[in-house]
């Protein structure tokens, strides 16, 4: 497979066509933003850290039943994945309280969650992607209400499968967020699944071993992709 002319970069990413049809190839950067863009640095070796936890994590879900648009990885920064028609929204799955649920509720950060709480997001940065309802989205055209319903099956299912191999290397899944599109017509799921897009504490200190230590300057990014990295590969 050769790479050929890129198709997208975006702020973590770049998108490459093959000359396979079907076939694109994912590029993972070192490069890393927060509050919209506002904030821009880059972490040493990042890419290499969620390629390769994406590359274990996609096979494993796989395995149980979720379709994935993950192929194969070619090398440490780059996967082959199928070209998915993606759909503009960010699927958040909560566990535990963080980040904007915390600002939303007034809840404590760390709170447990009776049960897991599933958000939509429009994946709109004009409009800062905001919370949708499953009425906007309806009216706005993004997803039917059968193709909702399904999102949220899979969302679910994958939130299980997530926290018990991260519990099975002392790690406690926080939330993440997930994006999916569709290969003729079915629902896959996309993108990536990393500290990038997780927030991933270790259950024995609670620290913070995902980009919120990015986010918050709270110092130690680099080691803490790289333990979450070598959990992930244990
Ligand atoms: N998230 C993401 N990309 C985004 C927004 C959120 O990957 O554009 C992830 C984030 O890393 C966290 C979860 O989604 O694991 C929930 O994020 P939240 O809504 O709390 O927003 P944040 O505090 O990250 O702005």
């Amino acid at each position: 497979m050769t790479s050929q002319e890129l198709l997208y970069e975006g702020k973590a990413k770049k998108v490459f066509d093959t000359d396979v049809p079907g076939t694109v190839i994912v590029e993972f950067k070192d490069d890393a933003t927060a509050l919209n863009g506002e904030k821009r640095g880059r972490i040493a070796e990042k890419g290499i850290a969620n390629a390769a936890i994406s590359s274990k994590l996609f096979p494993l879900l796989e395995a149980q039943g979720i379709p994935t648009h993950f192929r194969e990885q070619l090398d440490a920064r780059r996967l082959a994945v199928d070209l998915l028609q993606m759909i503009p929204l960010e699927v958040v799955v909560r566990n535990r309280v963080a980040g904007s649920l915390e600002k939303r509720t007034g809840l404590q950060e760390g709170t447990v969650l009776d049960k897991a709480v599933l958000e939509l997001y429009f994946k709109n940065d004009q409009l800062g992607d905001p919370l949708l309802n499953d009425d906007h989205i309806e009216v706005l055209g993004l997803a039917n209400s059968a193709m909702l319903q399904q999102l949220r099956i899979q969302a679910m299912k994958i939130n299980t499968i997530l926290t018990a191999f991260f519990a099975q290397r002392q790690l406690i899944l926080v939330d993440f967020k997930l994006e999916f599109g569709l290969r003729d017509g079915q629902l896959v799921l996309g993108d990536e699944i990393s500290p990038d897009t997780c927030r991933i504490w270790d259950e024995n200190t609670l620290k913070k071993l995902d980009k919120d230590r990015f986010r918050r300057d709270l110092g130690g990014v680099e080691e803490a992709y790289h333990e979450v990295l070598t959990r992930v590969l244990s």
